[in-house]
């Protein structure tokens, strides 16, 4: 097949070039389908949602407090009315009122249509039906007209949102019960390398334990995934081939780990150059520089470096984008803070580097952050430390302490 870039092997692509690209070339699915609102958390809208109703439906309420008319008072002076009855939550109150009587009210419930006032019980006296109001009782407040946060016929939410609780609960205010998302993406992933063994195991002499799956599995968690497990591919050949061709007619995208650089056990680039079309970049990226990005037939195949932490930086960095444009959202990128460095930082100029941090909030706005431990790319622990990466740009010569150094965090809670 074509390729639709050929590696440039001796220049090193950087990394806002790599996204660029997998931007270009990877589109939004098509398929859609009806979910019920219960199951939409987090998948990407399909169909902007349009309110069906006023919100709230009836005018209502603000407080609990009594109910009246302003043309029974006047502006300035104390009052008294008749309470002569309730307008409970569900419960309206639907009889007929005189001049001179007010309504018990309770918040949220229908406002009976002679009533525009409601003033708050703790404003009042009550002697038995009589309720006394102060002279700085204000007419017109404490009231909710019908449609004052939504009206019929409004755009509750906007494709293609991928959905927070809070639209849950703004598209069940409305009624709606089911909304159109974007299916699913399959996604497949697997480990490459014959000193890979499973969890069930007990190492034998040159074995480590896989650790790239759980890594990936635990990135790959999102309500717009269906992810599987494909498990490990020995450095052969012809059976990562037959991986990859028999995957990439069950999935959207591919994920593999290892095998991606150009050592002699390294079969991932010539692999997919024969079954598919291949973008290979050496990228000015640490850790994570060589990575295999291409496609089988429909299926998008990333093929990421071995080391966990080169697989850490270069899901965030190159996959998830990918993957969240493949489930239908509008372009992000990850949040980033300036914060102090609490220590100097050792870094050579020519690649981006993301090293792990621990951040902290010391005030609210204000961060200080420091380097987990180590940073060698299989070093998990100094990861699993972490909080954030430390974003270095590539003509990055180092960092004193005390500088401001750009962060990206992995949560949105950090300690302080
Ligand atoms: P490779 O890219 O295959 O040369 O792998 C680079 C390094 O990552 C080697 O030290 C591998 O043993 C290690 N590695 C590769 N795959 C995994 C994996 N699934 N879990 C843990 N380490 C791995
Ligand atoms: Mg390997």
């Amino acid at each position: 097949m074509t390729a639709i870039c050929y590696p440039k092997t001796a220049k090193l692509l950087s990394v806002a070039q790599a996204q660029q690209n997998i931007r270009l070339a990877v589109h939004s699915i098509d398929e859609q389908e009806c979910v019920p609102l219960s199951s939409a958390f987090g998948r990407v809208l399909a169909e902007s949602v349009y309110s069906p109703i006023d919100i709230p439906p009836q005018r209502n309420a603000a407080m609990d407090g009594y109910a009246f008319s302003s043309a029974d008072i006047t502006a300035g002076h104390a009052f008294s009315l008749r309470v002569v009855g309730t307008s409970w939550a569900g419960k309206p109150y639907s009889h007929n009122v005189e001049k001179n009587q007010c309504v018990r009210i309770y918040t949220g419930a229908v406002l009976p249509e002679f009533a525009d006032s409601v003033i708050a019980q703790e404003q009042v006296s009550r002697y038995g039906d009589t309720v006394g109001f102060p002279e700085d009782s204000k007419p017109y407040k404490n009231i909710r007209a019908a449609g004052s946060d939504v009206t019929q016929g409004e755009v509750l939410v906007s494709a293609p949102q991928k959905l927070t609780a809070r639209d849950l609960g703004l598209l069940a205010a409305a009624g709606v019960a089911e909304v159109t998302v974007k299916r699913r993406l399959k996604i497949g992933f697997f480990s490459t390398g014959d000193e890979l063994t499973g969890l069930e195991n007990t190492l034998l002499p040159g074995q480590i334990y896989d650790s790239n799956r759980y890594l990936l599995a635990g990135l790959l968690i999102d309500p717009n995934y269906l992810i599987t497990d494909l498990g490990v591919i020995k450095d052969d050949p012809r059976l990562l081939e037959q991986t990859l061709v028999s995957a990439a007619g069950c999935f959207d995208a591919l994920i593999s780990t290892g095998g991606a650089s150009v050592g002699d056990a390294d079969f991932v680039k010539q692999t997919l150059q024969k079954c598919g079309q291949v973008n290979f970049w050496k990228l000015a990226i640490k850790p994570g520089k060589p990575l295999t990005f291409g496609r089988i037939n429909h299926c998008w195949f990333f093929g990421l470096p071995g080391n966990p932490i080169a697989v850490l930086v270069t899901y965030r960095q190159f996959v998830e984008p990918a993957l969240r444009q493949m489930a239908g959202t509008l372009p992000t990128t990850p949040l980033q803070l300036k914060a102090r460095c609490e220590t100097e930082l050792r870094k050579s100029p020519g690649r981006q580097e993301y090293q792990r941090g621990i951040l902290k909030q010391t005030a609210p706005g204000a961060f200080t952050v420091k380097p987990a431990g180590q940073q060698d790319s299989h070093q998990l622990k100094v990861a699993s430390l972490a909080n954030c990466f430390i974003v270095l740009d590539d003509d990055c010569s180092g960092v004193s302490a005390g500088d401001m150094v750009t962060v990206e965090p992995f949560e949105v809670y950090i300690s302080s």
